[in-house]
């Protein structure tokens, strides 16, 4: 069944278009922000995916640059009371967060599928190389 899937692009235009990880046709989200439990074309579970406050930290990141350079610009050329800041930059930049949320996460989700992240395990079959005993010799 795999076959007949497209190969797949980057994990950050699936991802940006809300689309399954493996076959691309699928959609990722149920709602704005949600995931959809699985994909509705080949039936990936999404359960793998948890982008935590992933999204969150590189939206504030991305927007918090040119906010503050606007919100300096306005001040300086317009000199407007703090209210005025209220009203314009603070919404401003909270719309800026939320637009670039959604298409955030689908990356996030779509990477963790593409590289196969996952919670870390301890490696029991690993070993140790042999502790030192303090003799240089
Ligand atoms: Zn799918």
């Amino acid at each position: 069944m795999a076959e007949e899937f497209q190969a797949t692009s980057t994990p950050a235009i699936t991802g940006m278009k809300g689309r399954c990880p493996r076959c691309q046709r699928g959609h990722l989200f149920d709602g704005l922000l949600k995931l959809a439990p699985r994909c509705e074309v080949c039936g990936l579970d999404y359960g793998f995916a948890d982008p935590a406050d992933g999204p969150a930290f590189f939206a504030m990141s991305i927007v918090a640059v040119p906010a503050l350079a606007f919100a300096l610009w306005l001040q300086f050329t317009y000199e407007p009371r703090l209210w005025m800041h209220l009203l314009i930059t603070v919404p401003l930049t909270l719309a800026g967060s939320l637009i670039l949320l959604r298409p955030l996460k689908g990356w996030l989700v779509c990477s963790q599928y593409f590289h196969k992240a996952e919670q870390g395990t301890i490696d029991r079959d690993w070993h140790a190389p042999a502790a030192h005993d303090g003799d240089p010799d």
